[in-house]
């Protein structure tokens, strides 16, 4: 059994309609070492006299005294995630992921970046830390949302995309009011269209299990090679 760590709630933000990011710091051990794109396994609610376990991928850049997580609020876990206040302790193992999800530590390639919903978590440590390190990198990100209101930390990208010119983002809604300027539909049937040609890039998909099954696929008989396609899979609907 992996050693529960210990970590301290400093902050805790409704940043979306049902998300929240809340930023924690190191109690014991007091410093922790990860990548981005790694995620922690953290121990939520009691259900049934069991801890209810939960994965959560960190959303800040690597950064020893502690992380942050931005977390939908869906269910038991993500309540108690959501019911969190500043000085509260939770257990957690970790991290985990290390080369599933990682940036590579060299690439020639284009990075594709796709989420859907909060699978923008390890996206955002990704730009964080990677954006500076990668200047000759061209990198695009496409986020599908339902709605207008779905959209958070957006004043993250804008900086990020005028600070870093070889950085372009894109959201995309599949349920937008008529006044949205920007694309729409769903991200896997857009997907094609907004990425052109699929050869010489590199690609991460965080999020929806749906999602990522038909990026994946289309990647896949695309000639895409299987070692360019990271994928953080959040969850699976009962129908992909
Ligand atoms: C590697 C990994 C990393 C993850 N990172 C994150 C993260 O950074 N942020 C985050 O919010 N979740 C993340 N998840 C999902 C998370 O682990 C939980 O599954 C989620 O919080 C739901 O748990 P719950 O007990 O609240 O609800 P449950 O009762 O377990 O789930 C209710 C239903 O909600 C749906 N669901 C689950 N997660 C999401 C979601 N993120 N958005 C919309 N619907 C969802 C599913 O259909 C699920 O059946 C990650 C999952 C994995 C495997």
């Amino acid at each position: 059994m992996a050693t529960a760590l210990t970590a301290r709630v400093i902050t805790k933000d409704d940043i979306g309609p049902d998300v929240v990011q809340v930023d924690f710091e190191m109690v014991d051990p007091p410093e922790i070492r990860y990548e981005a794109g790694q995620y922690i396994i953290l121990h939520t609610a009691e259900q049934n006299g069991k801890v209810v376990k939960r994965s959560y991928s960190i959303a800040s850049p690597p950064n020893s005294r502690g992380f942050s997580l931005c977390v939908k609020v869906v269910g038991v876990a993500s309540q108690f995630v959501s019911d969190l206040k500043s000085g509260d302790q939770v257990k957690f193992s970790g991290p985990w992921g290390m080369g599933k999800f990682t940036f590579p530590e060299k690439t020639e390639s284009e990075i594709v970046l796709v989420a859907t919903g909060t699978g923008f978590s390890p996206i955002n440590s990704i730009l964080h830390s990677k954006l500076a390190a990668h200047p000759e990198t061209k990198f695009l990100f496409l986020w599908g949302l339902k709605r207008e209101q779905d959209i958070y930390l957006q004043n993250v990208l804008d900086e990020a995309a005028k600070k870093h010119p070889h950085f372009s983002y894109r959201i995309i809604l599949s349920d937008a009011s008529p006044s949205w300027p920007g694309k729409r539909g769903m991200l896997s049937k857009v997907f094609s269209d907004e990425i052109g040609a699929v050869d010489g890039k590199e690609y991460f998909l965080a999020g929806n299990g749906a999602m990522i099954v038909r990026v994946e696929g289309y990647l896949k008989g695309h000639g895409v090679p299987v070692e360019k396609i990271h994928k953080e899979i959040f969850f699976l609907p009962a129908e992909v």
